[in-house]
């Protein structure tokens, strides 16, 4: 079957999966059996037959271990006396602890520290009341909303596979709970392959969850290391924050992308992302392709389940959890997240106190290197503790130090580069047209023409280069020639772009940017891909990026 065939066919299969005709009604609340003490997935109760009453919109149980936290928090706060101990049946949303299906309690965290929001009050006769086995009654209360959940998210399954013979499933697998539940779906239709993208940042408990996992469901896994850890290249683009998430691309997508490039057969990738998640997740498709990684269809059977789904469904199934929900996280990824709550940063500091030490020196370098010339110690202190740096903008300290002039003689221009023409230039030209080297003397020019278009020449280790343009086609040429001497410029050999092309003929190495010329088509899809805004993470991110400047 021929690209374009291919692409036909994902195209339409990808529309039919989007239309939403198999996607289910998505319960968007969770209510409260009063018979029974049990939060509902849908009104009525599997136990008494009941109906419930709303609750809240989603809702995650305590563990033992985040009680006692709990329990501590509160006797600090001198509303728990010392003998008091919380109900075991709590449940917990955004800072709400529920106990039997009302608030007990609110709090917040504000500069590091646990900050009670409401009143509390509980009285001796409730100390301890309740089963540590209370999830597993909420299971039975809601068995049949979860046989249908799993139904369809199973026949979504099947579908995919159907639609896609001859792929084998991948399971992008994170170490958390839905990552989980998909890789147990998944694997009740076929035989996945568990996918970890290594971080370099991940919580210890992570790596040795992910590989116990696979071995309890007779998984292979495949865990992918990057050439450069996250600390190396925070010194090469800044920490990361809400707004400059370069990390994803730089780890997840990059390490993807270079493990499908490896396959020899066509994949497909599952994952388990949820709309409930984020805001920027609740416009997610349900099946898509990625800009990031091109040679991959997602498929997300659970995107519509809320937190509490999730968790009945693993309890139900009694599926192995990370051990750091057990210490009270709501989510996991990476300690250095800037998407990570106040909450898990206290939690981080609490259970980890080292690695969030780590963190926080880092941190202060990178302030003291960027601001410390305008602020002081008292502004670094505050910047850490109240997590400022999660709000970092982008900054810019551009140099123009390449030069574009108009060429006299001819339709075109004449570019004085910061830097003298090297193999890399060559590499990210390849894209443009064929490369032609040719040696005269001690000199070697390089030429590149794309019939009716343009024509490039230079010569090795010198800096200027000329681009004469054919036909009047100078305006858009003009855009993809200097975005790719841009990215020549700023490269810091990521690559989070090894995605983005369909024939595998990117690839970083020995920290280098590469494209095979003997596998590159000169489809542009390189050149022309948007993904971080323009299609590079240091032209996105990197604040003192090199810019090319009209004389
Ligand atoms: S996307 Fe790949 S094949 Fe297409 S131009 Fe870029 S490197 Fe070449
Ligand atoms: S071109 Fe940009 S995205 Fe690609 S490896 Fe270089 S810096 Fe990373
Ligand atoms: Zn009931």
């Amino acid at each position: 079957m021929t690209t374009d065939q291919n692409s036909r066919r994902v195209a339409s299969a990808l529309s039919d999966s989007q239309s939403g005709a198999i996607e289910h009604p998505v319960p968007r609340a969770v209510y409260w059996c009063r018979n029974c003490d049990v939060p509902l997935i849908s009104r009525r109760c599997d136990i008494c037959g009941s109906t419930g009453r709303y609750c809240g919109v989603d809702l995650k149980p305590v563990f033992p271990e985040e009680r006692l936290l709990f329990e501590r928090f509160l006797r600090c706060s001198g509303v728990l006396p010392a003998e008091g101990r919380l109900p075991k049946e709590l449940y917990i949303h955004r800072g709400r602890v529920v106990w039997r299906g009302k608030r007990l309690f609110e709090f917040k965290v504000v500069a590091g520290e646990m900050v009670l929001k409401s009143d509390f009050s509980l009285s001796p006769e409730d100390y301890g009341w309740g089963n540590d086995d209370f999830v597993h009654r909420a299971v039975e209360a809601n068995k049949s909303a979860l046989t249908e959940l799993e139904k369809e998210a199973i026949q979504f399954i099947n579908n995919a596979l159907i639609e896609f013979p001859g792929t084998e499933p991948i399971v992008a697998f994170s170490g958390g709970k839905d990552s989980a539940v998909t890789a147990y779906l998944v694997s009740r239709v076929a035989c996945p392959v568990l996918f970890f993208s290594n971080t370099t940042i991940e919580y210890p408990d992570t790596y040795e969850y992910i590989s116990s996992f696979a071995e309890s469901f007779g998984l292979k896994l495949v865990r992918e290391e990057p050439d450069t850890d996250f600390l190396t290249m925070c010194e090469r683009l800044g920490p990361p924050s809400r707004i400059l998430r370069w990390c994803c691309s730089v780890f997840k997508g990059t390490l993807l992308s270079r493990f499908l490039n490896r396959l020899d057969y066509e994949a497909i990738n599952f994952d388990g992302i949820r709309r409930r998640e984020s805001n920027r997740r609740s416009k997610y498709d349900r099946s898509t392709r990625n800009p990031k990684a091109v040679k991959q269809i997602t498929f997300r059977p659970i995107i519509n389940w809320t937190s509490l789904e999730v968790w009945l469904y693993n309890f139900w199934h009694d599926l192995p959890l990370n051990p750091l929900y057990f210490k009270g996280f709501g989510r996991v990824g990476c300690y250095p997240c800037p998407n990570n709550t106040e909450y898990d940063d206290f939690l981080t500091n609490e259970c980890y106190p080292e690695l969030w030490t780590q963190w926080q020196e880092r941190l202060a370098e990178f302030f003291d290197q960027k601001y410390a010339h305008n602020y002081d110690e008292a502004h670094r202190d505050q910047w850490l503790r109240e997590g400022l740096w999660k709000k970092r903008m982008p900054h810019r300290d551009t140099e123009y130090s390449t030069v574009s002039r108009p060429c006299l003689e001819q339709s075109g221009l004449s570019y004085k580069m910061s830097k003298p023409i090297d193999d890399q230039l060559i590499q990210f030209l390849r894209p443009l047209g064929e490369v032609r080297l040719l040696q005269l003397g001690n000199e070697i020019d390089l030429s590149l023409t794309r019939t009716g278009w343009y024509q490039i020449t230079g010569t090795l280790n010198d800096n200027h280069l000329t681009v004469i343009f054919l036909n009047g086609r100078g305006h858009q040429s003009k855009l993809l020639i200097e975005r790719q001497l841009r990215k020549w410029l700023n490269c810091i050999g990521c690559g989070a772009c090894v995605g983005t092309c369909p024939a595998g003929a990117i690839s970083i190495q020995a920290g280098s940017f590469q494209i095979a010329d003997n596998l590159c088509t000169r489809c542009q899809k390189c050149v022309r891909s948007n993904f971080t805004r323009q299609g590079c993470v240091a032209l996105s991110y990197k604040s003192n990026s090199v810019r090319i400047r009209e004389e």
